[in-house]
């Protein structure tokens, strides 16, 4: 057995939470790895709902879906902060990959306030058993006050309603990402 990376795990937790028919939201869309891993794990009677606010991610994501012959997404240019504009049923996971996307601009990042407001929309939108899986990368500007108040954020659920795990490598350099789970109880 070897340790998995977060981000590796990210998708080894939503192979654990993730059934066929369900419904659930990939908040930071980018190239669609993500949304493709959950298209795939939600199968024709479930949904995927992916946001990007950049059109380049947008059009990525809609590109690998549709090539792999997925049909079960709908990808929107939207800030995950508005999520409830298009997500109103429960769902049953949301991954969040916070920061840059590798292949775009790096001054694009996601950023804390609008990353908590649809951190808070998904703890309202969770089904029991369900879980937030967010995938934090802070190695660039802005990076670390994210990540401190993301941390902040999940620390104060209440314990009678979430349990929140954190996984991180903690000898690396070069502050690899971390991941938490949150799951709803
Ligand atoms: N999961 C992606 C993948 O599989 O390629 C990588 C995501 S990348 C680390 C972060 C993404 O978040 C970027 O594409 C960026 O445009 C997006 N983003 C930044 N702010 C956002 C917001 N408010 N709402 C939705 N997406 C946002």
């Amino acid at each position: 057995m070897k340790l998995q990376s977060a981000l590796n795990f990210s998708h080894t937790l939503l192979e654990q939470i993730v059934q066929p028919g369900d419904v659930v939201v990939d908040a930071t869309a980018g190239m669609g790895h993500d949304s493709l891993k959950l298209a795939q794990l939600v199968g024709p009677r479930g949904h995927v709902y992916s946001f990007d606010i950049q059109a380049p991610a947008v059009s990525a994501t809609k590109n690998r879906l549709q090539e792999a012959g997925y049909h079960n997404a709908t990808v929107v240019q939207l800030g995950h902060e508005h999520l409830d504009q298009v997500v109103t049923t429960p769902i049953k996971s949301a991954i969040f990959n916070l920061g840059y996307l590798p292949t775009g601009d790096h001054q694009i990042i996601t950023q804390p306030v609008t990353t908590i407001t649809a951190l808070q929309k998904c703890a309202e939108l969770l089904q029991p058993t369900g879980a937030i899986i967010v995938v934090c990368y802070y190695g660039h500007p802005g990076g670390v006050s994210e990540k401190e108040q993301v941390l902040e954020w999940a620390q104060q659920l209440p314990q009678q309603s979430f349990n929140v795990l954190q996984y991180q490598f903690i000898n690396q350099v070069h502050q690899p990402p971390f991941l938490l789970a949150i799951q709803k109880r």
